[in-house]
Formats: structure tokens, C-alpha cells, sequence
């Protein structure tokens, strides 16, 4: 890979941690609010930023669809076991 492959893909993570973070803010501020309709609207904007970049880093990263299912079972399995302890 070339290095200006790398700082493009350096800037993508960058731009998904920062849309983590605004997503974090957000739902502090649900936690902490004062008017509902706002802090809604705030979560429903960063959901659709992050959910962006989620898609375009697995992309990056080379994360396909079935990869990230499989995943998401093996955990659901691991949860529902830990559940019945
Ligand atoms: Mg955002």
C-alpha cells in the first residue's frame, strides 16, 4: 500500500472516531436533558453519521456482510450463554 493510501485511510478512521465521539456527546446529553425533542434529533443525526462511516470503514478495513453477521451470532450465542449462568 502506498503512503497516500495510508494517510487516506488515516483520515477516514479519523473522521469515524470523531463521529464515535459525537454520537458519545449526544447521548450524554440524553442522559442529562432538559428538552427531549433536541437531544433526539442529536442522537438521530450522529446515528446517521456514524452508521456512515461504520459502513465505509468496513469497507476500508474489508469487512463484508456475512463476516460481520457471523460475528454478530457468535456474540448473541456468547450473551445468551453468559445469560444462563
Ligand atoms: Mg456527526
Amino acid at each position: 500500500m502506498c503512503s497516500c493510501n495510508r494517510s487516506v485511510e488515516a483520515a477516514q478512521v479519523g473522521q469515524a472516531v470523531e463521529e464515535c465521539a459525537e454520537l458519545i456527546v449526544a447521548l450524554q446529553k440524553y442522559v442529562n436533558r432538559t428538552t427531549i425533542h433536541d437531544t433526539v434529533e442529536a442522537i438521530l443525526d450522529e446515528i446517521a453519521d456514524v452508521e456512515m462511516m461504520l459502513a465505509q470503514m468496513r469497507l476500508t478495513v474489508g469487512i463484508s456482510d456475512e463476516m460481520l453477521q457471523k460475528r454478530i451470532c457468535q456474540k448473541f450465542a456468547k450473551l445468551e450463554n453468559d445469560l444462563k449462568k
